[in-house]
C-alpha cells in the first residue's frame, strides 16, 4: 500500500445476504463487487483513489459478513460502533465480535452511545456522547480510540470542540469529498455514504481522480445542507426517518424530541 495514494473514504452501514428494507444496506455480493473495484483502483495510484472502508453503527452484518469479505480481499477496515448500543439491541454485535475485529487487523472507531445528534447535545449529553463512550470502548476493546464518526452526519464548531476535549484526533463526517482539513487541532475528514452509489461503475467513477461524480456529490449535499438550515436539524432528521422509515434512528429522533 502506497502512503502517498490519495485516500477515499467510503462510508457503510450494513452487509446483508439477501435484500433489506433498511436504507443503508449493500448486499454481500455487491459489496464483494466494490471490493473488486477498490483493488483494480488500488493497482493505479495515478488515475484513482485509494479507498478506504469504514462502517457506522456497529450492525451485527459488520463482524459476520463484512469483516470477512474486507479480509478476503487484503483491506482492513474502520467499524465506528455506536457503543450503548452493543449487546444491548439484538441485531447489533456484541463486545467479544467488537474485540474479535480489532483482534483481526480491523480498526475500531466511536459513533457516538445513543446515536444522539451531537449538534442537538446539551454539554452533559455530549459528555455522555463522546467520552462516556470512548472509554467504554477503549475498556472493553483494550485499545485507545482517537477516531468518532458523527451521528446522522451532523457537525458543527461546537461538537468539534467538544470532540476535541473528549480526547478525539479524527473527526469523520459524511460529507462527500477527499481534502481533509485541520480544524482545531482535529483531522477532519469526509466520506461518501454507499448509499449514494451502488452499481460498481459508479464506485469507480468515484474513484477515478479529476472526475465529476465527486463534486456532483458535493453539490447535492450543500442543497440538502442549506434545507436542513432552514428546517433545523430536529425536524429535518424527523422528516427523514419518516421516509426512510429507519426505526432506530426513528428512535432517536423521539429520544431528542423527549428530551426537549
Ligand atoms: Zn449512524
Amino acid at each position: 500500500m502506497d502512503a502517498d495514494h490519495p485516500v477515499l473514504h467510503l462510508m457503510y452501514h450494513r452487509v446483508t445476504n439477501g435484500p433489506s428494507a433498511h436504507p443503508y444496506t449493500v448486499t454481500a455480493s455487491r459489496f464483494e463487487e466494490h471490493l473488486r473495484v477498490a483493488a483494480s483502483a488500488e493497482q493505479d495510484p495515478t488515475r484513482f483513489f485509494r479507498p478506504v472502508f469504514t462502517f457506522d453503527d456497529g450492525h451485527s452484518s459488520n463482524y459476520g459478513q463484512a469483516s470477512s469479505l474486507l479480509t478476503k480481499y487484503g483491506h482492513a477496515g474502520l467499524f465506528f460502533v455506536t457503543a450503548g448500543w452493543i449487546e444491548t439491541r439484538p441485531d447489533f454485535m456484541c463486545w467479544s465480535e467488537v474485540k474479535q475485529l480489532y483482534a483481526n487487523g480491523h480498526a475500531v472507531g466511536c459513533h457516538g452511545l445513543t446515536h444522539k445528534l451531537l449538534t442537538c447535545c446539551s454539554e452533559a449529553e455530549l459528555y455522555r456522547e463522546l467520552t462516556v463512550s470512548k472509554e467504554l470502548l477503549e475498556r472493553k476493546v483494550g485499545t485507545s480510540v482517537d477516531a468518532i464518526s458523527m451521528p446522522g452526519g451532523r457537525w458543527d464548531v461546537r461538537v468539534l470542540s467538544a470532540c476535541a476535549r473528549a480526547g478525539y484526533r479524527r473527526v469523520f463526517t459524511s460529507d462527500p469529498g477527499t481534502r481533509i482539513e485541520v480544524r482545531q487541532g482535529l483531522q477532519v475528514i469526509p466520506r461518501v455514504n454507499s448509499s449514494l452509489y451502488d452499481r460498481p461503475e459508479e464506485l469507480r467513477r468515484l474513484l477515478t481522480v479529476n472526475s465529476s461524480a465527486l463534486s456532483r456529490l458535493r453539490v447535492k449535499q450543500g442543497v440538502k445542507k442549506s434545507i436542513r438550515r432552514v428546517l433545523g436539524d430536529r425536524l429535518y432528521h424527523r422528516l427523514w426517518c419518516v421516509v426512510l422509515g429507519w426505526r432506530d434512528h426513528r428512535e432517536a429522533a423521539a429520544d431528542l424530541i423527549r428530551s426537549e
